[in-house]
């Protein structure tokens, strides 16, 4: 094993959405490629946000396109738990380090006390409405309050930890894929780093666990590039600065026709699923067809996927696990959002769906042919699968483009069919 650590960090707040399967699969192709290891950990530290079932669906979903990994919730490791709500611990420990080093303070105002920062800030006129170095001054927090107060607050329990983000300065990172960002600390506000249910933020457990996980590359969606300043700071207050890991933040998904971002509504409207299993949403009760029960197959979605963003830089469309694992690298993914074609989905399926034998689909027609209690011998399914092959994308088309091998039609245009040369018999 190579000293590369890449990690899947998916929040259960839901199905896995198919761009967390494309962000788990680069993972996975970049620890396979550089022999290194695939760590599955589980953010679950929003509670108000868990949704029973999300995670054995997101282990589901890994499992059936084929992503193993390495480490993580599951098969364990050197490095558990790897589920955060189970390191709670941990997080107090350094939360409590960053207070101690000066780089963290103990905040107590109310909601209302912070909607009314936000409403004076407003009427002043000023740019932002963070809290930050000029307004944490006029807020109750341990650096405005006096000691003993602060004692007696903290000791009441009711607080929240915040990052001191020092003024003005200039904050620098190098993206795999976007290259040099430059940041100025004034746009990032004094996150929030533990909440007063005692459970860290994501940016605080993210950066420790990727810390003590030692991971080497962080590889994930576009949307995470903002937090991106804030975890350089931490690493940095943490003294961390010289184990931080390489970012790669990939390009956003976007519908078809590329006008926005790809997102499940898109996605109802235009009658495609979005996630890799069916799902049944346990509180609306609403189901969503996955890409297995539309009938895609895990290796066409996965080499749809690896394109989204990436392209080996030859004419090459078809690839297996093992040719892309062979081909993949950082620097063939591009900053441009990709577009979610689903048109190229189906052509991948087709392709792979139509290299199979025809014993091979002649099991799937079998399959549908009992569904309608019928019968149908194994010979008899092979020739029709050989006469369907050329006119199927989806395994099921076999029975659905094919049923008139086994059922009469009950009705036909009479007239067209004249029209097109059939002759009226006399029927007895
Ligand atoms: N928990 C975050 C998510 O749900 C992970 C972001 C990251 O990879 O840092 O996507």
């Amino acid at each position: 094993m190579s000293g590369v650590r890449v990690r899947f960090a998916p929040s259960p707040t839901g199905a896995l959405h198919i761009g967390g399967v494309r962000t788990a699969l680069y993972n996975f192709l970049l620890a396979r490629k550089l022999k290194g290891t695939m760590i599955l950990r589980i953010e679950d530290t929003d509670q108000s946000r868990y949704v029973a079932g999300a995670e054995d669906y997101i282990l589901r979903s890994l499992k059936w396109v084929g992503i193993k990994i390495d480490e993580g919730i599951d098969v364990g490791g050197p490095h558990a738990p790897y589920r955060q709500s189970e390191r709670k611990e941990i997080y107090k420990k350094y939360a409590t380090q960053l207070i101690e080093a000066g780089h963290a303070y103990y905040a107590f105002d109310t909601e209302t006390e912070l909607n009314a920062m936000r409403d004076r800030l407003k009427a002043s006129g000023s740019d932002s409405l963070q809290y930050d170095a000029a307004s944490r001054q006029d807020m109750r927090n341990s650096l405005t309050l006096k000691e003993e107060e602060t004692r007696q607050l903290i000791e009441a329990g009711n607080y929240v930890i915040r990052l001191k983000v020092p003024d003005n300065e200039e904050i620098h990172l190098v993206d795999l894929i976007r290259g040099e960002v430059l940041v100025n600390s004034s746009q990032v506000d004094d996150k929030v780093l533990m909440k007063s249910d005692g459970m860290p933020t994501y940016h605080l457990a993210n950066v420790v666990d990727d810390y003590l996980m030692k991971i080497s590359h962080v590889i994930r969606g576009e949307e995470w590039l903002p937090s991106a300043p804030l975890h350089v700071l931490l690493y940095k207050f943490l003294g961390w600065e010289k184990e931080m890991p390489q970012f790669a933040h990939l390009p956003l998904l976007l519908k078809p026709d590329g006008n926005g971002k790809l997102s499940k509504r898109a996605a109802d409207q235009m009658g495609f699923p979005i996630f890799p299993l069916s799902w049944q949403d346990p509180e609306t009760q609403e189901l969503a067809k996955g890409f297995r029960e539309s009938g895609y197959l895990p290796e066409a979605l996965i080499n749809f996927l690896a394109f989204l963003g990436w392209n080996p830089g030859t004419t090459q469309e078809l690839f297996s696990i093992d040719e892309l694992i062979e081909a993949f690298s950082l620097d063939r993914i591009g900053k441009a959002g990709a577009k979610f074609d689903i048109q190229k989905a189906k052509w991948y399926n087709e392709q792979y769906l139509r290299a199979k034998s025809d014993q091979e689909l002649a099991a799937y027609l079998q399959d549908d042919v009992r569904k309608e209690n019928m019968e149908c011998t194994p010979a008899k399914a092979e020739l029709i699968s050989a006469a369907m092959r050329d006119r199927i994308t989806f395994p099921n088309d076999l029975w659905e483009k094919g049923k008139f091998f086994f059922v009469a039609p009950i009705s036909y245009d009479e007239k067209s069919l004249l029209k097109n040369g059939m002759k009226k018999v006399k029927t007895y």
